[in-house]
């Protein structure tokens, strides 16, 4: 391979500087011999390569929806170099055996890391563990667990997930949804809108209750929980307070709750149904400040894609989803950068590093300094354009920013020392 320079870019916080790039890693920029391959990053950022916690790249199973090859390749036009691949797939990833399958086909057509996340329970049914030791010692060391899609509503099975990842330092990744409070039907922030448009509503309470009862067990287990989603301004107090009394808790939230309102659902377009739902704006103003203060430790995308026949129905009978990789680091420089609730250092932390260290990744998340995995993306802070939903790479068009202005940051990726993206190419 050869080798390849990156020329000027700014190394925020550290002025600017080459990078250069052999054999997938950095080396000193001193070193660039004669044969080498260039790319000018005057003007440009350097931050290291954005990680998923949170996608859902339906292969196996829904290959019409998403395959591994077209869902990494949405990532790395979205600057991500890793993803996790939730466990809702057909069939389920709740073996050693469906684990590896997935890392191999992540393998074989993978722009981006692909790291499988193991199911909490048997087939997502909530009632018996799945295969959570076979899943850490597989080739693949699984250490982050989720039934999402579905909430560990069993009180007592979450405490024995969480007894049993410690072993291995792993996490239970919560989808936080009491089914009593916010069943199956529920698709509307329970308000006034869901009222006046008839729709089941999804209440506050039926997360923050859920995350509440998790930070207690977490305590008690002394193990590692995540909330993933978090969607509301009351799953942030509790969070809040768990941290203060150092609970292991890490939590996420979707680009789409850092801009969107439940407003959206005003016009009943399915594009806006989305599992929690999009909330009034008051939660959305404290989901910002909890991002900037740390409270919410990372940026998941929840990516979901969905084929048009099961997106496009009536708002209360379609599929529940939006996609989310390609747009995601465009939604949080216009709703956290541009408002300087986050710096890039603190963005590079909640999407990259963040993420990396929840999920145990080596070689994610890490200093682009010689000797690291050359895992790299270049940013212009200043590019902005109208998102085209037909301009993608997903095989899905559920895509809640289509028509809108926003920025459009993401000039080049690199994972592993190789070019995964470049805009224009
Ligand atoms: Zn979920």
């Amino acid at each position: 391979m050869t080798d390849l320079l990156i020329r000027g870019a700014d190394l925020v916080g550290r002025g600017r500087s080459d990078l250069l790039i052999r054999n997938g890693r950095f080396v000193d920029p001193g070193d660039a011999g004669a044969d080498v391959d260039q790319l000018d990053a005057d003007g440009l950022i350097a931050l290291p390569g954005l990680v998923d916690l949170h996608t859902h790249l339906r292969e196996p199973g829904r290959e019409d929806a998403e395959t591994v090859l077209s869902g990494t390749l949405a990532a790395a036009r979205g600057g991500f170099t890793a993803v996790l691949a939730m466990a809702n797939t057909t069939p389920v990833t709740d073996t050693a055996e469906a684990a590896e399958h997935v890392a191999a086909l992540g393998a074989r057509d993978g722009y981006a890391q692909v790291v499988p996340v193991g199911a909490v329970s048997k087939g997502l049914d909530g009632v018996e563990l799945a295969e959570l030791g076979l899943m850490a010692r597989s080739s693949t060391r699984v250490r982050v667990f989720s039934d999402d899609g579905h909430c560990v509503s069993d009180a007592r099975l979450m405490r024995r997930a969480l007894e049993y990842v410690r072993a291995f330092d792993g996490v239970v990744a919560q989808h936080a949804q009491d089914p009593q409070l916010a069943g199956a039907s529920a698709c509307c922030h329970e308000g006034e809108i869901s009222g006046k448009l008839g729709l089941p509503g999804w209440p506050a309470a039926a997360e923050a209750s859920v995350v509440a009862r998790d930070v207690q067990i977490a305590e008690l287990t002394r193990s590692r929980l995540h909330i993933c989603h978090v969607s509301c301004a009351e799953t942030v107090d509790v969070i809040r307070w768990a941290k203060q009394r150092d609970i292991n808790v890490t939590a996420e939230v979707a680009p789409h709750h850092l801009m969107l309102t439940t407003n959206e659902v005003l016009g009943y377009d399915p594009t806006y149904k989305v599992n929690p739902p999009l909330r009034p704006s008051e939660h959305v103003e404290v989901l910002r400040e909890a991002l900037a203060d740390g409270t919410i430790d990372a940026v998941a995308t929840d990516h979901a894609p969905h084929a048009r026949h099961d997106k496009e129905h009536a708002f209360a009978e379609a599929a529940f989803g939006m996609l989310g990789l390609e747009t995601a680091l465009a939604v949080v420089v216009e709703t956290m950068i541009k408002s300087e609730l986050l710096s890039w250092t603190d963005l590079a932390k909640r999407m990259s590093i963040m993420p990396a260290h929840i999920a145990r990744l080596t070689d994610q998340g890490r200093p682009l300094a010689a000797g690291e995995p050359a895992n790299v993306i270049l940013v212009d802070p200043a590019a902005r354009g109208v998102v085209d939903r037909n301009d993608s790479a997903s095989l899905s068009r559920n895509n809640p920013w289509h028509g809108r202005e926003l920025p459009d940051p993401v000039v080049a990726t690199i994972w592993a020392g190789r070019v995964t993206y470049q805009k224009g190419r």
